[in-house]
């Protein structure tokens, strides 16, 4: 890449949630191998972000590309409207065997922020069909659900500034997030102001909604699997459906292959994403009971009112199969595990640091928060100096590479991420 085409890109060319008129610099990447990517001028960085929680077995793995080549040989795509195919239905096979046993009826569709869509619509339909129409939903703060509006609607109101979209967004119900941590002991008190909203609305709301044990970009947070068995309890009691978003979490990244796992339970309605394809190729998957789907198909609709275009994509799906054939055959418990333990040695000891407020790891996600916000540029710039892709928010440096990293690489993280807190200046 010339430097005609980074100057393109700087004024023409939008990044997630970026300034037109002051763009932050972005580093251009040729190639990605392993654990590894590769700058315009040969540099290679150790990836720490599995591109945003996707990249789950690393980049360039032959057997997801040999899955892809095979099937763009054959179809890339076909319309989904009355027409089948088999890589969707050996996807569909694998996703309601590996899930927890009521969640039977797969929606396909492209992206994450989709999936949670569709996870909304189908209890606002199900309610509807129900003859007892209830249009709200309950949450916590600091949940992220994606950028779309039903999802922003949920979505901590604010990190994602409901502020700005005052009158247009539905005013959803939002209960404080969980204080008590994963491992924490639990704390009877913390759930109280849940359960009066709960019941304050109990008429009201169609579904919880919420990510299962770790509540990711809306603050990397870590809580109490109790949590989830008492939620499940109430809304079992009330009638109330629970939609587990496990976007971020799916697909072994916590220690279970998913974090519902963390508490035994199942949630009526769940969202998948990001690793679904191993971070190849866009596409999403919202499970939910027969119970929802035919209370659903039995309303006034008399179906359910949703079909992308691309719903089901014969690539993305063949892609997706072959990840999970991976993750079935593989190693991905005692890789997430060895992470864990090496992420707790090295980073756990840095909150005895000036710039530290917090450090908790849990599979394989390690996260440090700061007093203060990173200052992005610059820390930026310093984590590629030292060979790492590292790319921290807010006050949260955090970590959650491939499970497939060598030791030496997640040493590098490591390393890069012990130097940075250190420095005061990288902090505002
Ligand atoms: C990333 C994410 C989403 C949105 O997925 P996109 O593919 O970015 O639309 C939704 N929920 C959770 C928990 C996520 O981490």
């Amino acid at each position: 890449m010339t430097p005609a085409d980074l100057a393109f890109d700087q004024h023409h060319i939008w990044h997630p949630y970026t300034s037109m008129s002051q763009p932050l610099p972005v580093y251009p990447v040729v190639a990605a191998a392993g654990c590894e990517l590769q700058l315009a001028d040969g540099r290679r960085l150790v990836d720490g972000m599995s591109s945003w929680w996707a990249t789950i077995h690393g980049y360039n793995h032959p057997r997801l590309n040999q899955a892809m080549k095979q099937q763009i040989d054959n179809m890339s795509h076909v319309m989904f409207g009355g027409i089948t195919h088999p890589p969707a239905v050996e996807l569909c096979r694998k996703l309601v065997a590996m899930t927890p046993a009521p969640l039977e009826c797969v929606f396909l569709a492209d992206s994450g922020s989709v999936a949670v869509e569709v996870a909304m619509k189908m209890a606002l339909q199900y309610w509807h069909a129900r003859v007892e129409p209830r249009q709200r939903f309950l949450t916590f703060r600091n949940g992220y659900h994606g950028d779309t509006f039903g999802a922003m609607s949920v979505c901590d109101p604010e990190n994602s500034m409901h502020s700005l979209w005052q009158g247009y967004l539905p005013e959803n119900i939002f209960a404080p997030a969980p204080q008590c941590g994963f491992e924490d002991d639990w704390d009877e008190m913390d759930i109280v102001p849940f359960a009066r909203l709960m019941a304050a609305h109990r008429h009201e709301i169609a579904a919880v909604i919420l990510e299962p044990v770790v509540q990711g970009a809306g603050g990397m947070r870590f809580y109490h699997p109790e949590w989830l068995r008492r939620i499940r309890r109430m809304c079992d009691r009330e009638g109330i459906l629970l939609i587990a978003d496990e976007i971020a979490t799916g697909f072994g990244r916590t220690g279970k292959l998913f974090a519902c796992e963390h508490a035994g339970i199942a949630p009526d309605i769940l969202c998948l994403g990001k690793a679904l394809t191993g971070g190849t190729m866009t596409l999403s998957a919202t499970l939910a009971t027969r119970n929802v789907a035919e209370t659903i198909s039995n309303g006034e609709a008399g179906c359910f009112m949703h079909g992308p275009t691309f719903m089901g994509n014969p690539l993305a799906c063949a892609v997706a199969s072959e990840s999970l054939a991976l993750l079935e055959s593989g190693d991905w418990q005692h890789q997430v595990e060895s992470i864990e333990t090496r992420l707790r040695e090295g980073l756990l000891p840095l909150v005895s640091g000036q710039q530290v407020a917090d450090v908790r790891v849990l599979g394989a996600i390690g996260v440090v928060e700061t007093h203060r916000p990173v200052n992005m540029a610059a820390l930026q710039r310093f984590f590629v100096e030292h060979g790492v892709w590292i790319r921290p928010f807010g006050r949260l440096i955090y970590l959650m590479p491939p499970y497939v990293i060598e030791p030496e690489q997640l040493d590098k993280l490591i390393d890069a991420v012990s130097l940075a807190v250190e420095n005061p200046d990288f902090f505002i």
